[in-house]
């Protein structure tokens, strides 16, 4: 941003954070031969445009802005946890490579998982991918809202929501399970996975649940392994760990 601020040509400062460009003068937009407004090809504006769009919807505020694979803890106990460390890895390659590929994350630990969610769109959004992260009851809020809403824009309606959470260039979906099943929402989950599913759109997937108590047909889509990497917490330790780092998903595991 420094170079932005010492360029002579800058007529307009590149305020939005954006680059320095001398094609549109920092105006973000052209005209096209019609003499209609369109977003400027040479500073990537238009792709911006859609990274803010799909974080207008974002899980990602407050502590989870500054979380990062750098400050993710993968010591538990005193001791290096295979599985976070696991989970770390994982989530960081997904960062890296998220093309055509789902992760899935599936285990009973605290919030560890939440933050690598937080680190997976940090990371994302920072190099300027359109990345969403949302937890699974935001998500249906998020549809319930649209539903009251009186709204003209396509956009802000209840498909137009649907079609962002469907279509997002990446989906990082939390807290998968935590919303509780109803008719609706079971239908709603199957309809964003299935087709990310078989649009091979990159998708992590969060979950506390067994993987069993899901629709056999989101189950089996989250387990294709052709498609999918799933890591799983297996810890047999699980029942010694203090009660305040169990979580409620994890009731029936509790039994002595
Ligand atoms: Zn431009």
């Amino acid at each position: 941003m420094t170079e932005s601020l010492s360029s002579p040509d800058a007529r307009i400062p590149p305020g939005d954070g954006g680059p320095d460009c001398d094609y549109c003068g920092n105006r973000r937009y052209v005209l096209d031969a019609q003499g209609s407004l369109k977003p400027c090809p040479q500073c990537g504006v238009a792709q911006t445009w859609k990274v803010r769009a799909v974080d207008a919807y974002s899980s990602r505020n407050g502590a989870a802005l500054t979380q990062t694979f750098f400050n993710f803890k993968t010591v538990f106990h005193g001791k290096e946890d295979e599985f976070l460390r696991d989970c770390l890895d994982s989530a960081e390659q997904f960062a890296n490579e998220p093309d055509h590929r789902w992760l899935v994350l599936w285990g009973r630990r605290g919030n560890g998982k939440t933050h690598l969610c937080a680190a997976v769109a940090n990371h994302l959004v920072n190099a300027g991918v359109a990345a969403l992260f949302i937890t699974m009851p935001d998500l249906l809020a998020a549809l319930r809202q649209a539903m009251d809403l009186q709204t003209n824009t396509e956009q802000e309606s209840y498909s137009g929501r649907l079609r962002t959470f469907k279509s997002a260039p990446i989906l990082i979906l939390d807290d998968l399970g935590a919303e509780g099943n109803s008719d609706w929402s079971d239908a709603v989950l199957f309809e964003v996975l299935d087709y990310r599913y078989r649009n091979r759109l990159p998708t992590m997937i969060v979950t506390n649940c067994a993987l069993e108590a899901f629709d056999p047909r989101i189950a089996s889509r989250m387990q294709d392994t052709a498609v999918s990497m799933v890591i799983e917490d297996n810890a047999p330790d699980f029942r010694q760990r203090p009660l305040e780092e169990r979580d409620r998903a994890t009731v029936h595991t509790d039994r002595e």
